[in-house]
């Protein structure tokens, strides 16, 4: 299922919903029980297979000179 990411208007708070593409422009309440949110445009993996790995600490943009091919 995916997950949409949503912003809250009236907190500021963004929290993230998984629910039906059916479902993807509901309303949903923050945690807070705010109702005044917008869903965010956010990169959704759909129907993927593969999953990423866990993200390289560190940041750095993955440029060859972060990943020690310079070397
Ligand atoms: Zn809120």
């Amino acid at each position: 299922m995916p997950r949409y990411e949503y912003r809250c208007r009236s907190c500021g708070d963004t929290f993230e919903v998984s629910r039906p593409m059916a479902e993807s422009s509901a309303p949903a309440a923050c945690p807070a029980g705010h109702d005044d949110t917008v869903k965010l445009l956010s990169a959704v993996a759909v129907g993927g297979s593969a999953s990423a790995g866990p993200a390289p600490a560190g940041g750095g943009g993955g440029g060859c000179c972060g990943g020690g091919c310079c070397g």
